[in-house]
């Protein structure tokens, strides 16, 4: 299959990575206005691996036009299945150079080569995949509507999943006729960068697709920039709520994918190996850097020492290595910034009064890397149990009843996804339907699929992305 190409690397010579990149505008890669740079580093060595452009204001406005520009001549008036065609050709080119992007997103990122070839590369693919195959189809998506797109959208994405957000983002934008300027998270801007350069490949019209990098008052100036049209956020809900309190007041359109604390509820009639297995990949994959990450273990009492157990004995055989090596289970925490936020939080729960475990993994000697941790003995109303920590990081707590599960689960200020590990089917519909979240996995975890909508009740977001609802972000309907 396609997916092939992305084999881990016994070397990186393959991959090119530019000593400095600009910003890309109007289809060209151009210096910022201000000349300022900032670095990427790999946070598995601490090596710097590239120079990224700072947008500012101006750099912003600039792209802002191009996009405008590229809206109103070319891409809006493209006929929908040329549209398509583009989209395809993304598509491919994506797979074409999976093996690339997938090096690329683990140097630049932390995460291992197994999850980056495995899950984002191929996901962001079939993402573009799928919605080059609504660009023509779009009156059946919505059926008696007259259906037209919005203009020129902003888009702006965290560092857990690089190309796959910028997929998200980017395929059900085009497909609608919608043109973008987009910014990447300040530490993982490389394969939106690459990505750029796959734009120019596919010979997508100038301007349709822009990539502004910087941190977050570049962020900030795509929000409040008059001539967009949809501002669609995804990162933590702090930044969430002050995007919203900008956009008050104006006309812009937005969709909102914020943080989570999700539940993974195991019941006794579980099977318990194929559980355990999930509680790993629920908080472990991608180093707990997950939105929809199962960081709160509830366990129904009679099985919690059994589990507990199982789970010790698991985590000691987690490989907590260099990312780009195919054994790695957990690779290197994305930044020093969001290591540090990791420690506190570590010390805090133990100030909190939990107990903490520890696998007695080596970690290697450079770079940002943590141990897959558990603590027990928490109370709900503990920070641990109640902040996304965004790491390796696990609380388990028990319950004995169906009902005291759901209302642990639910209580945090929380909604975006859980899991419901049981025999009985009755049950997984039950539970499920009473737990506030916007996604419920049962007997498993982490599932994505283009064709599933994805987001958050509560103070997890607005909006859906993904499947069909992920469209109804991107148009007008009459
Ligand atoms: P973050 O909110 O710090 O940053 C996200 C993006 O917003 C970055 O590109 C950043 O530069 C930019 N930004 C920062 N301040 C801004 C501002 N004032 N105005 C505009 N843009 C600004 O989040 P993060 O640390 O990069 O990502 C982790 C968070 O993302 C977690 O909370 C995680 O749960 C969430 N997330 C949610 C989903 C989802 O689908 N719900 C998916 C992935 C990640």
């Amino acid at each position: 299959t396609d997916w092939e190409y992305a084999e881990a690397p016994e070397s990186t010579d393959h991959v090119s990575i530019s000593d400095k990149y600009g910003l890309f505008i109007d289809g060209e890669f151009v210096e910022p206005e201000k000349g300022r740079y900032f670095t990427s580093v790999n946070p598995a060595t601490e090596e710097v691996l590239a120079e990224i452009a700072e947008a500012t204001q101006q750099d912003v406005n600039k792209a802002v036009e191009a996009a405008r520009k590229a809206y109103e001549k070319s891409w809006s008036k493209l006929e929908a299945k040329e549209r398509g065609k583009y989209i395809f050709r993304i598509a491919r080119l994506i797979q074409e150079r999976a093996r690339e992007f997938s090096v690329i997103e683990t140097m630049d990122g932390g995460k291992p080569i197994r999850e980056s070839r495995d899950v984002d590369i191929p996901l962001a693919a079939a993402h573009f995949f799928y919605y080059a195959g609504w660009a023509d189809k779009l009156e059946y998506a919505f059926p008696g509507r007259e259906v037209s797109s919005l203009g020129v959208a902003g888009q702006i994405i965290p560092w857990n999943f690089p190309l796959l957000m910028l997929a998200w983002k980017i395929a059900p934008a085009l497909a609608t006729g919608n043109t973008v300027v987009l910014k990447p998270a300040e530490t993982t801007s490389i394969t939106a960068l690459k990505f750029a350069e796959l734009c120019q490949d596919a010979g997508l019209p100038e301007g349709v697709v822009n990539i502004v990098t910087g941190a977050g008052q570049t962020g900030s100036h795509i929000v409040s920039h008059e001539d967009i049209d949809k501002i669609a956020f995804t990162g933590s809900t702090e930044v969430g709520k002050i995007i919203m309190k900008t956009l008050a007041g104006t006309d812009k359109k937005y969709t909102l994918e914020l943080g989570g604390k999700g539940p993974n509820i195991i019941f006794e009639d579980a099977p318990i190996e194929q559980a355990v297995e999930g509680i790993i990949n629920a908080i472990f994959f991608n180093q707990g850097h997950v939105c929809c990450a199962g960081s709160r273990l509830l366990v129904q009492e009679g099985i919690a020492d059994e589990v507990i157990d199982k789970l010790r004995d698991r985590m000691e055989t987690l490989i907590v290595a260099d990312p780009l090596d195919k054994n790695t289970d957990v690779g290197a925490i994305n930044s020093k910034q969001q290591y540090d936020k990791i420690n506190d939080y570590l010390e805090l729960g133990v100030e909190e009064g939990a107990d903490i475990f520890q696998s007695s993994s080596e970690l290697p000697d450079k770079g940002y890397f943590c141990k897959p941790t558990i603590f027990t003995n928490v109370a709900q109303s503990n920070r641990i149990v109640q902040d996304e920590i965004f790491g390796p990081v696990l609380t388990v707590q028990t319950f004995r009843t169906a009902e005291e599960g759901i209302e642990k689960a639910n209580n945090t200020p929380y909604g975006l996804a859980g899991g419901v590990w049981t025999d009985k089917g009755s049950k997984i519909f039950k539970v499920g339907q009473n737990i506030d979240n916007g996604v419920v996995w049962s007997n498993t975890y982490n599932q994505f699929d283009p064709t599933s909508p994805f987001g958050g009740y509560k103070e997890s977001g607005v909006g859906r992305e993904g499947g069909l609802q992920g469209l109804q972000g991107y148009v007008k309907l009459k």
